[in-house]
C-alpha cells in the first residue's frame, strides 16, 4: 500500500468517538503533507509555505512549522 491509498481509506473512515475522530483527523493531515509542494517565492527573497503561509528558509526540506515536504526547484 502506498501513502496515496492509505489516504483514500482514512478519508472515508468514519467513527462516533470523538477522539477516533481527531486522530483520523490528524493522520490524515500528516498524509496529506508527505507529497511535496513547491514553496511559494515572494517579491523578496522570502519564500512560503503553502500549507501553512509562514515564511520559511530557503532549500529546507520540510516546514519547520507544520511539518509540510518541499521540492525545491529553480
Ligand atoms: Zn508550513
Amino acid at each position: 500500500m502506498r501513502y496515496f491509498d492509505a489516504l483514500k481509506i482514512i478519508k472515508n473512515m468514519k467513527t462516533e468517538d470523538q477522539s477516533e475522530q481527531e486522530a483520523l483527523k490528524l493522520a490524515l493531515e500528516a498524509l496529506t503533507k508527505i507529497d511535496p509542494v513547491e514553496p511559494y517565492r515572494g517579491e523578496g527573497d522570502e519564500c512560503y509555505c503553502p500549507t501553512c503561509h509562514e515564511i520559511i528558509e530557503e532549500g529546507y526540506p520540510l516546514c519547520d512549522f507544520c511539518g509540510q515536504r518541499f521540492e525545491w526547484r529553480d
